[in-house]
Order: C-alpha cells, then sequence, then structure tokens
C-alpha cells in the first residue's frame, strides 16, 4: 500500500480493495474496514503489527518484514496468542473505529461473564492473560462501593489464581 502525494490533495493511499478508491491518508483506516465488509473474499490481510496495512495475501510476509511499524512485535504476539486477530470480522457497529468496537465486545463478554460465573465460555485463565492489568477502584467511588468493588476483586484474583495453579503458575500478590 503505497502513499501519494497529490498536489492541492494531500496525501493519499490507493485503496487495496478497490484501486479505483483514492482514499485520503487520514481516512484510509475507516475506509479499509468499511472496504473489507464490501470484499469479503478479496486475498488481503491485515498487518499484524499495524491494522491500517491491508496488504495483498502474498505480498504480507515481505510487507510484515518491513513493516515501520515492527517495533510493536511483542502486541503483535499477544494478539495473535489470544485470538484477538480473529475477531475482526465484520460487525454492525459501522460508525465505531474498528478497533475500539472489538475491545468494547471484548468489554462486553467479559463484562457478562463477570456476572455470571456459571457461563461456559468464563476462563479465568484466558480473562487473565487479556487483563494483565489489575482493576483499580475510582475516585469517583463512594467509600462502600470502594469495599464492595475490592471484595469482587479479591474474589477474582482468587479465582484466577486457581486457574493460574492449575497451569503451573500464580497471579502473586497482583492486588493489595
Ligand atoms: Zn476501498
Ligand atoms: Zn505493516
Amino acid at each position: 500500500m503505497n502513499e501519494l502525494h497529490i498536489d492541492h490533495y494531500g496525501a493519499v493511499i490507493i485503496c487495496p480493495y478497490n484501486k479505483a478508491h483514492v482514499i485520503p491518508a487520514a481516512r484510509i483506516q475507516r475506509h479499509l474496514f468499511k472496504c473489507r465488509r464490501q470484499y469479503p473474499n478479496a486475498k488481503i490481510d491485515i498487518c499484524c503489527f499495524n491494522r491500517a496495512h491491508h496488504v495483498p495475501q502474498q505480498d504480507l510476509q515481505q510487507h510484515q518484514k518491513n513493516c515501520p511499524d515492527r517495533a510493536l512485535i511483542e502486541v503483535c504476539k499477544y494478539v495473535i496468542d489470544d485470538g484477538t486477530a480473529s475477531l475482526y470480522k465484520p460487525s454492525p457497529m459501522d460508525d465505531q473505529d474498528p478497533v475500539e468496537a472489538v475491545a468494547t465486545q471484548q468489554y462486553k463478554q467479559q463484562d457478562e461473564n463477570w456476572d455470571d460465573m456459571d457461563a461456559q465460555r468464563y476462563d479465568p485463565v484466558q480473562y487473565c492473560m487479556e487483563n494483565p492489568v489489575v482493576r483499580k477502584t475510582t475516585g469517583h467511588m463512594t467509600p462502600s462501593e470502594k469495599r464492595k468493588f475490592r471484595e469482587e476483586e479479591r474474589i477474582r484474583i482468587s479465582e484466577l489464581n486457581k486457574a493460574m495453579e492449575s497451569k503451573g503458575s500464580t497471579l502473586q500478590e497482583a492486588y493489595k
């Protein structure tokens, strides 16, 4: 995907899904995700270093070798390991930024699962992998809300620890 410069028009990018789409660079990411839905069979993959890089499948390896965002390799591994990448599917949330949409979706899933510990989909280990940062109380809570929150966190962390122990590691002292 090459960035061009057109006089009086600024930086533009030619859409990999349809070469007739010449898109201002500032809007390319939103356009790409919309266009991706319109061409579900296009042989185009998303660069794991930058979600704005939509690259023909046969060029992806080469692109990722030279991608300027390669410094984020750890993020890439994380995304692949936890399967987040597979969440990038067309969703009805048209006007939402796709990255944001996925985050919101995950948040909602976790939230639902947290309320329903018996849910089949609840997996404490996965939850932990996806949420290495322990939640903190916010300044907006009343003292009794904070107590309740801390109690819930204790339960959550102990559930995580149980699950982690069964996999041979423990989330130690994560919550204080
Ligand atoms: Zn397009
Ligand atoms: Zn890239």
